[in-house]
Formats: structure tokens, C-alpha cells, sequence
């Protein structure tokens, strides 16, 4: 017999919405600041403290944006992609799409290739130690625009071959709807690319209709807000969408009031397919074991449920079918065991 934390913590569990500048924790952010002597390092450790202390949009943002800038030199990525790696092999984590801010790398003008580079030695060393396994999922900035967005969907499609297997954009979706992007997914989709976009988390369940009809894309980052259109939420249903929900993420944004508003019972008993994801574990103080845990305790997921749950992580992964089938045949012996309290 196992407590809930035993059997959540044993659970064979893919992570699909992870923004790999969003696992840095406050620890690796000094370890940053101190080699490249910031002004965060000057201003002393209350202050970066203060950044994790985030309860609102503009508070992510800002923390967001400054672990971006410390991350200078190729070893800098490989560093957090080794430790963001780690973590969720702790966890049970076998599979992870990793979200890589790949706007705001050029946007910093830094070689991506040579940052890439650091993210592939930082991902072999975990791989050898625990033998989780990634792909990289590059993300354009909306308000950067088209230009930005279109060279981030090239740089996908140049480092496919090394692991990038997806496009999305993220950023303000109340600034830059989707039909800007209409060009860069018409071309990373002619490239190969799988595509998924943040839809439905600060806009309205029409950004999620644009999102599916004018881009294109397989799944939706969030579709918080696809809950105010029925008819929006049959055709997920029907089209089995997956969707990534991240509730932690939701609430600590300010994108919902109440975390007992969120609609994650509601889709889950639709039938949506839909995954639980930490989105920017170390900014939101909770990694993906604590997203199964609050699904049990505060919308009632028994066991099974949450076993559906990690069973829709790997069949929602932009995986080729024989990969899903090799990670679904873990689930009987790690599920076996029956739960407690
Ligand atoms: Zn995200």
C-alpha cells in the first residue's frame, strides 16, 4: 500500500509544457549572477529572492525576463538543461518536450546554434545518468513579430535532425492574435515541424479557434478560457486536441482568481484529452508531481484518473507510435500498486 505522494511520485509521467528558462531555480540564478556579475549580484540575494515572489502577470514576466539574461554563454544552457533534466527524472519524468525560448535568444542576438549545443551537452550528461529523454520545442515571442517569429521557425527547422520537433509562439496573445503567424507555421509545417500554440490563457476561446483553424496547430498550450465556448470545447472533444493545462501556472499569472474555478474536472470529464504540466515549475513554486497531487486533492482525481492522466502525457507527446507504445507498456507494473489515504 502506498500513500498518494508514493504512488504520484511512481507514476511513469511525460512533461509537455516546460519552459526551460522557467526550471531555473533561485540557487542556479546566483550561480549566474556571480559569474557574469550582474546588477541582480550587486543588488544582493534579497533581491533575486524577491523575484521568486511573484503573484502576477507582470511579476512573471519580469522574473522570466531576467533569468533570460543571465543565461550568457553556451554553458550557461547547458547547466540549467542538465539540472531541469534531473529534476524531472526525479520525478519519474520519462519524457519531456522542453520549450525553448528560442525568440528571445535571437532577440539577445546570441548564436542559437552554440546555445543549442550547450542544451544537447547539458541533455546527454542527464540522459546518461537516468535515461530520461527530450526533444526541444523551439517558441517564438508574439510582440516580436512575424520577422522574429519566421526566423525562429527556420532555426527549428535547420536543428530538426538534432531534436527540435516542434514551433509555438507564446507571449501576450492579447497583443499579437494568431493570424499574424498565419506565414510561420504555414512554414515550419512544410518543414516538418509539429505545432502547437499558447491559446485560450490571457484571450478568449476565439484566439483557440484561430490557433486550430488559421495555424494549424496539433495541441494547445493552456485553453484555459475554451471553457466559455461549448462549442469550442465539443470539437476539442471530438478532434481529441490535446490540451497542456497547467493549473499552478494559471493561478500564479493572475489568469484565473480561484484555482477551484479552473475547468481541469470539467474537460477531464468531457473527454478531452488533456495532460498536466508545471509550465515554469521553478518561477510557480511546483513541479509536475505537485500538479497530480493538487488534481487529487482539490478536483477529486482518484488513482486511476491520474493514471489516465500520465497515460494522455505520452499519447499527446509528438512522439512516432512505436515511442508512445514503448512508454504506455510501463504503466501496468509502475500502477500496480494500490494507494492509501
Ligand atoms: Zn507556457
Amino acid at each position: 500500500m502506498a500513500s498518494i505522494e508514493e504512488f504520484v511520485a511512481a507514476l511513469p509521467k511525460a512533461e509537455l509544457h516546460l519552459h526551460l528558462e522557467g526550471t531555473v531555480e533561485p540557487t542556479t540564478l546566483w550561480k549566474l549572477a556571480e559569474r557574469h556579475q550582474t546588477p541582480l549580484f550587486h543588488a544582493g540575494r534579497p533581491a533575486l529572492e524577491n523575484l521568486y515572489r511573484t503573484e502576477d502577470f507582470t511579476g512573471f514576466l519580469e522574473a522570466f525576463k531576467t533569468v533570460c539574461e543571465h543565461l550568457r554563454a553556451p554553458e550557461d544552457y547547458e547547466r540549467i538543461t542538465y539540472n531541469a533534466l534531473r529534476r524531472l527524472a526525479e520525478q519519474n519524468v520519462r519524457y519531456a518536450e522542453i520549450i525553448v525560448s528560442a525568440g528571445v535568444i535571437l532577440w539577445k542576438q546570441q548564436d542559437l546554434r552554440s546555445c543549442f549545443e550547450g542544451i544537447e551537452a547539458g541533455y546527454q550528461r542527464a540522459r546518461d545518468e537516468s535515461g530520461i529523454r527530450a526533444q526541444w520545442i523551439f517558441d517564438a515571442v508574439r510582440q516580436f513579430g512575424t520577422t522574429a517569429a519566421q526566423a525562429v521557425a527556420q532555426a527549428a527547422a535547420s536543428l530538426r535532425d538534432r531534436g527540435v520537433v516542434g514551433f509555438s509562439i507564446g507571449g501576450d496573445e492579447r497583443q499579437a492574435p494568431p493570424e499574424l503567424f498565419r506565414d510561420a507555421f504555414a512554414y515550419a509545417r512544410s518543414a516538418g515541424l509539429r505545432l502547437t500554440a499558447h491559446a485560450g490563457e490571457a484571450a478568449g476561446p476565439d484566439s483557440v479557434w484561430s490557433a486550430l483553424r488559421v495555424l494549424g496547430v496539433e495541441r494547445i498550450g493552456h485553453g484555459l478560457t475554451a471553457a466559455a465556448d461549448p462549442r469550442l470545447v465539443d470539437h476539442l472533444v471530438e478532434k481529441q486536441v490535446p490540451l497542456d493545462v497547467c493549473v499552478t501556472s494559471n493561478v500564479k499569472t493572475g489568469c484565473l482568481s480561484d484555482v477551484s474555478c479552473h475547468p481541469l474536472r470539467n474537460y477531464f470529464d468531457k473527454g478531452l484529452l488533456v495532460t498536466l504540466n508545471s509550465d515554469d515549475p521553478a518561477l510557480f513554486g511546483a513541479d509536475l508531481n505537485q500538479e497530480y497531487l493538487l488534481a487529487y486533492r482539490l478536483f477529486g482525481f482518484h488513482p486511476e484518473e491520474l493514471t489516465r492522466l500520465a497515460r494522455n502525457s505520452f499519447l499527446a507527446a509528438f512522439l512516432p507510435p512505436e515511442d508512445k507504445a514503448f512508454f504506455l507498456a510501463l504503466f501496468p507494473d509502475a500502477t500496480r500498486s494500490r494507494v492509501t489515504g
